[in-house]
C-alpha cells in the first residue's frame, strides 16, 4: 500500500466488470475516501468497493472478556479442601474428591462417568480413566 490516496492516484478496488480485486484510478473522492474509481484493466468507471481483504474485521475485546470474572481452574483447585487421594485408575471417585495426579498435580473430581472421571486440574479439565461404574 502506498498510504495516501488522492484523485488520479491508484487504489485497489473490486471491479464489478472484471470481478477481480484490481488496480483502479481514483476518479472522485469524498472526505478522503474514494467514491468512484476507474478500472485500469477494463476501463469501466464504477463505485469504489474497496479491497475485500482490506475490510476491517470485527475487533475482539480480549481484555473485557467476562472470562476474567469467572474463577480460573487454578483458583477452584487451590480452594478445594479435603483428604487428597493419589490418583489411581483402579480407584473410583466421587464429585468433589480431591486427587493428586503424578503428572497433572492436584485436581478436583467434577463428574463421574462410566469408567472415567472428569477432573479439573490447575490448568484445565481432563478426563481420566477410573474404576467408576
Ligand atoms: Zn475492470
Amino acid at each position: 500500500m502506498t498510504g495516501k490516496i488522492s484523485t488520479g492516484g491508484d487504489v485497489d478496488s473490486f471491479c464489478t466488470r472484471c470481478r477481480l480485486n484490481l488496480a483502479h484510478i481514483v476518479v472522485a473522492m469524498v472526505a478522503g475516501v474514494p467514491v468512484r474509481v476507474k478500472c485500469r484493466t477494463c476501463g469501466s468507471t464504477h463505485r469504489f468497493r474497496g479491497a475485500p481483504s482490506d475490510r476491517p474485521r470485527p475487533v475482539r475485546r480480549e481484555s473485557a472478556s467476562p472470562r476474567s470474572l469467572r474463577p480460573t481452574p487454578a483458583s477452584v483447585v487451590d480452594a478445594a479442601e479435603g483428604p487428597e487421594h493419589s490418583y489411581r485408575m483402579e480407584d473410583s471417585y466421587r464429585p468433589g474428591d480431591v486427587i493428586v495426579h503424578s503428572v497433572f498435580g492436584k485436581g478436583v473430581v467434577q463428574k463421574t462417568l462410566f469408567r472415567k472421571c472428569s477432573i479439573l486440574f490447575r490448568d484445565r479439565e481432563r478426563i481420566l480413566a477410573t474404576a467408576n461404574t
